[in-house]
């Protein structure tokens, strides 16, 4: 794994440095740090440091992985790599990797390389946060030159809530009304880099090739299927170039109308996983989507157009920015405090897909196999775990997502469990999702079903959704005996989505007296009123206002 030495740049050129240190931003194009570390430098390194605590094996996870990623993602990001560093060998140069406490490290290549200049994208995540905060103060004190371009989202989150006077808005329509263009929008991004300075000398650091799995330590055939989304940057504006050139369908989008149960050609871009590590800059995606906007006499518009999309990104990265302990319950001013159950057993069983729902078990194996699912499919799972049936805590819930999506994304992970929880954002807790009749609309056969859960493959489209109502006859002939091949409910979901809603409704009764806006007695009226609202999955109320269930 150590790099030859021909490989590295012996004839070291002299003057000034600089290091580009990458971690998302996986990318060449619109890569401000890597543009700026070029410019006026004799030489560059770009490095990557594997940190072990993200990388490494754990024995004792409940799927293959390390403690904080599952191995789709930890795969996703070494071919990530691996195109960056490709890449980066067509423009002169290639990627550094190397191993260890990233600050540490990075402090270690500060002292031991020539570097004139540190460049790196800024990250409002508090883990980077922390970890930049070390590495800056260390360049500080050595004359270091630090640069760090917002260059993960399109507005920098701390502009748009000082704006706000200093406090995140708490609603799409209120951020957009504070964002309006982003400042760039109307100029050129840099998308092409023509060369970049070669390596410099890099003295006694262990320079890794980009590892494989194996080197990492993981056995592939513990992961029974793969994600099909090959990682990297040529991945990536492929999939966007695919997706552009359907410019009605781009014209058209409007979310949520897409089919969730859309698995060999799903109903959104799938760019979602090269937004996270940047391997497409979401800068360069807002340029090209509104590029075809303009050659088109109609298009949708924000929340449901795909602009729209990459706003609601924007959105919780900033109100995430903005609010302290964003991933907690407890200490999180804008999240409701409800007293959510602590069950193992109904946990366990929502993440090894266990629940006897059949939409709601493929939804999880496609989550486990694959690492992406549909907007719509999370959503239902999400309400299912939480406040639908199951009222175990959306952390636990959240937990699960951020270490097996491919595109696992700590402000919109969080955002959209505090959404689905109705513990911020979102408050018709009396709408549920039905596992059982939203996914036939969609797909009243069942193939999804079928696809991700082949124990079901045979089950008539009668029980496909309720495979336990299937008389013995039925099991018998599907080869799938419901309590022994596929298991039982793990609830019933009309008793429990009851018991769900008479919680939520104590809950907000308590949450509001909390605050003084309600009355002992009025709080009595409230907890014994048990209102009862459709489902999810069947026909609206039209007598009902709602709030939009769909972000
Ligand atoms: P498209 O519909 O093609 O949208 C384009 C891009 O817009 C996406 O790639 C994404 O960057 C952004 N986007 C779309 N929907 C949302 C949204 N609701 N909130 C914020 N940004 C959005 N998305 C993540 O990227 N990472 C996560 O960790 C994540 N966790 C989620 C957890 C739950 C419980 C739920 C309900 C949703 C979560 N989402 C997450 C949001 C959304 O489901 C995905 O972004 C989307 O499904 C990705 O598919 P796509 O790229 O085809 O999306």
């Amino acid at each position: 794994m150590k790099l030859p030495l021909s490989l590295l740049n012996s004839t070291m050129p002299s003057g000034s440095g600089s290091l580009v240190w990458f971690r998302k931003g996986l990318r060449i194009h619109d890569n401000p740090a890597l543009e700026y570390a070029s410019r006026g430098s004799n030489y560059v390194y770009p490095l990557f440091v594997i940190d072990p605590h993200y990388m490494e094996p754990d024995p004792n996870a409940f799927s293959p992985g390390s403690t904080r990623a599952g191995i789709n993602r930890i795969h996703f990001l070494l071919e990530s790599l691996h195109d960056l560093d490709l890449n980066l060998k067509k423009l002169g140069s290639r990627l550094l990797v190397l191993k260890g406490e990233p600050s540490q490290v990075l402090i270690h290549c500060l002292k031991e390389w020539d570097v004139k200049k540190l460049c790196f994208e800024y990250d409002t995540d508090p883990y980077y946060q922390a970890l930049d905060n070390r590495v800056k103060n260390y360049a500080s004190t050595a004359g270091i030159e630090v640069f760090s371009p917002v260059s993960h989202t399109l507005f920098n989150p701390a502009d748009i809530i000082e704006k706000n006077g200093g406090r995140p808005p708490l609603n799409y329509q209120s951020f957009l009304k504070l964002a309006g263009e982003p400042p760039w929008a109307s100029s050129p991004l840099s998308v092409d880099l023509s060369s970049i300075p070669p390596v410099g000398d890099v003295g006694s650091c262990e320079i890794l090739q980009v590892p494989t799995l194996k080197e990492l330590g993981y056995v592939e055939k513990d992961q029974d299927e793969f994600t099909p989304f090959r990682g990297g940057e040529s991945e990536a504006l492929r999939r966007l170039r695919e997706s552009l050139s359907d410019k009605e369908w781009v014209a058209n989008f409007e979310k949520p109308k897409g089919d969730p149960s859309a698995y060999v050609k799903p109903a959104t871009t799938v760019l979602s996983p090269y937004l996270k590590f940047g391997c497409l800059s979401s800068r360069y995606f807002y340029q090209c989507l509104k590029d075809v906007y303009k050659n088109v006499k109609r298009h949708t518009s924000p929340p449901v157009s795909l602009v729209g999309q990459l706003l609601w990104r924007e959105f919780f990265y900033t109100v995430a920015f903005g609010t302290p302990n964003f991933d907690k319950m407890k200490g999180n001013k804008i999240c409701k405090q409800i007293p959510w159950n602590v069950d193992d057993k109904l946990l366990a069983a929502w993440r090894e897909a266990r629940t006897g729902y059949p939409w709601i078990d493929a939804i999880m194996v496609q989550l486990r196999k694959w690492g992406w699912m549909h907007h719509l499919a999370r959503h239902c799972v999400a309400c299912f775990l939480t406040r639908g049936d199951l009222f175990v805590h959306w952390e636990k819930g959240r937990d699960v997502f951020e270490r097996l999506l491919i595109d696992s994304d700590w402000a919109i992970n969080n955002g959209n469990w505090l959404w689905l929880s109705c513990s911020s954002f979102f408050y018709q807790y009396n709408r549920i999702y039905s596992p059982t009749s939203f996914g036939r609309k969609y797909d009243p056969n069942g193939n999804y079903i079928r696809h991700f859960l082949p124990v079901l493959k045979d089950m008539p489209k009668e029980y496909i959704y309720e495979p336990w109502t299937a008389p013995l006859s039925v099991q018998t002939k599907a080869k799938c005996i419901i309590g022994r091949d596929y298991p039982k409910p793990v609830v019933s979901h009309d008793s429990a989505s009851k018991e769900c809603r008479r919680k939520m409704r104590e809950a907000y009764a308590l949450n509001q007296k909390l605050k003084g806006l309600v009355s002992e007695e009025d709080l009595k009226k409230l907890g014994s009123k048990l209102d009862e609202d459709e489902d999810e999955g069947q026909e609206p109320n039209p007598r009902r206002k709602r709030q939009k269930l769909i972000n």
